[in-house]
C-alpha cells in the first residue's frame, strides 16, 4: 500500500525538483561536507551532542540523496547513519537549514533460497540473488567445516533461510540469516541462529570463532549498543553505536583483539580516539580516552589484552567512561556480538530453545527442499537509496 502512493506521488513532486544520489566521500568530517557544500555551519553546532557524535559514524560510500527545487535551493539532503536511521538536513523558507535524525522506512521480508549447486556457491548464490552480502554470509557460515573449492558437486542443494530489507522494493542492508544447510556428497551441514544472535551447528557447538576480549578488566557496561530507539521523553531517534563501560579516569584500556592501530588522535565527537584494525575485517574503537600508552601511533601492532589508553571523558563526553566501539567495513556493528563467550554447549532451558529453533528450521529446510529450486531475477544492489518518506507527502515543501 505504501508503497504504491509512493510511487504515484513521486512524478507529481518530482516536477521542477531533482533527486540527486550522491555517495559519503570515504573519510570526510561532516563540517568539511557542510563547507564543501555551501551550507551553515551551524546546521551542526545546533543540534545536540549526541546527533552531533553520530556524525561521525557515517558509512563511507553511504547512499545519500539531495533534493533541489526548480529554483535550485538544496531542499534536503539525506545521510543514512546505519540501515535504521538517517541524518535529514532540510530547508525551512526564511529560517535557513535545520537538521534532525529520523528512521529510515524500510520492510523486512522473510525469505527462503534453494538453489543447486552449478559452479561454486558464492557464485551460484550471487548470480541468483545479485547479492554479496548473501554470498559472502553463506561461505562464512560454514568456513573452517565445508571445502567448497573441493568437495562439493554440481547439484550439490543449498537452502538459506533469512530477513531482507527492501526499500521501495529494493533490497539493501546486510541480510539476517536464520539458518543455512549444504549437502555435499550425501552429507548434510547446516548452521542455525540461536536467540542469543551466534550460530550454532546442529549438536548447539558454537560455530563462530569470537577472537574478541572486552576492553577493560571488571567491566561495568552502563550503555548498550542501539541501532535506533525512539527516546519516549525526549521525542526523538536515538542510536549508540557502541558499548559504554564506567570506570574512573586513569582505568587501563584493554585492545580487544590482535590488530594494528589505524588511527590514534582527535575528534570533536569521540575526543581522544584509538581505531584499531583486526585480520576480519572488523575495527575496533575506544574514545574519549584521557591519554594514550606511551609510543601508541598509527601503524603499531597491538596484541590482544594489551594496554593502549586510559580512560577520561574528552569529546562530547558527560563523565569519564570508555566508549566502545566495533566497525564491520566502516558500519558500526554490535560490539558484544563478536566477543568471546564461555559457553560450551547448552544446557537446562538454553539448550530446550535451542532444539526447538533447530527442529523449526530442520522443517523448513526439508520444506525448500520440497519446492522447485528458486531462480529469482538479477537484483542490482547498487540502485539502492535511502529515500525519506516526507519527501513524497502530497504537498508544497
Ligand atoms: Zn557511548
Amino acid at each position: 500500500m505504501g508503497r504504491i502512493f509512493i510511487l504515484l506521488v513521486l512524478p507529481i513532486l518530482l516536477m521542477g525538483a531533482v533527486v540527486k544520489p550522491f555517495k559519503w566521500k570515504d573519510g570526510e568530517s561532516f563540517l568539511h561536507f557542510l563547507e564543501r557544500k555551501k551550507l551553515p555551519l551551524s546546521i551542526y553546532y545546533n543540534v545536540d551532542k549526541e546527533d552531533q557524535k553520530l556524525t561521525e559514524d557515517i558509512p563511507y560510500s553511504a547512499n545519500c540523496q539531495m533534493l533541489i527545487d526548480d529554483k535550485n535551493i538544496m531542499r534536503q539532503i539525506l545521510i543514512p547513519v546505519n540501515d535504521e536511521l538517517q541524518l535529514k538536513i532540510y530547508h525551512v523558507p526564511e529560517k535557513g537549514y535545520k537538521m534532525k535524525v529520523i528512521p529510515i522506512v524500510s520492510e523486512s521480508r522473510k525469505e527462503t533460497l534453494y538453489l543447486p549447486v552449478d559452479t561454486i556457491p558464492y557464485d551460484d548464490i550471487l548470480k541468483t540473488t545479485g547479492s554479496k552480502n548473501l554470498a559472502s554470509a553463506f561461505v562464512k557460515m560454514f568456513k573452517g567445516r565445508v571445502d567448497f573449492r573441493r568437495g562439493i558437486r554440481q547439484g550439490d542443494p543449498i537452502v538459506m533461510v533469512y530477513t531482507q530489507k527492501y526499500r521501495l522494493g529494493k533490497p539493501f542492508s546486510m541480510p539476517e540469516v536464520h539458518g543455512a544447510m549444504v549437502e555435499v556428497r550425501g552429507k548434510r551441514y547446516a548452521v542455525y541462529r540461536h536467540r542469543d544472535g551466534h550460530y550454532y551447528d546442529e549438536k548447539g557447538a558454537q560455530y563462530e570463532k569470537f577472537l574478541f576480549k572486552l576492553p577493560m578488566r571488571n567491566p561495568r557496561i552502563t550503555s548498550r549498543f542501539t541501532k535506533s530507539r525512539f527516546h519516549p521523553v525526549l521525542k526523538r531517534y536515538r542510536a549508540h553505536l557502541g558499548v559504554d563501560f564506567g570506570a574512573r579516569p586513569g582505568t587501563p584500556i584493554l585492545s580487544t583483539g590482535d590488530g594494528r592501530v589505524s588511527f590514534a588522535g582527535y575528534s570533536r565527537g569521540y575526543g581522544k580516539t584509538i581505531k584499531i584494525r583486526h585480520s576480519n575485517g572488523l575495527t575496533s574503537l575506544y574514545a574519549h580516552q584521557k591519554s594514550f600508552k606511551k609510543g601508541i601511533r598509527p601503524g603499531s601492532k597491538i596484541k590482544q589484552g594489551e594496554v593502549i589508553g586510559y580512560v577520561g571523558s574528552t569529546g562530547l563526553s558527560s563523565g569519564p567512561h570508555l566508549h566502545f566501539g566495533m566497525y564491520r567495513g566502516s558500519t558500526a556493528i554490535d560490539p558484544l556480538s563478536v566477543m568471546k563467550k564461555k559457553t560450551e554447549g547448552f544446557t537446562g532451558k538454553e539448550r530446550k530453545a535451542f532444539l526447538a529453533i533447530r527442529d523449526k528450521m530442520d522443517r523448513e529446510f526439508k520444506k525448500a527442499l520440497s519446492d522447485k529450486p528458486l531462480r529469482k531475477p538479477h537484483i542490482d544492489f547498487h540502485e539502492t537509496y535511502y529515500v525519506d518518506k516526507e519527501t513524497f507527502k502530497p504537498k508544497p515543501f
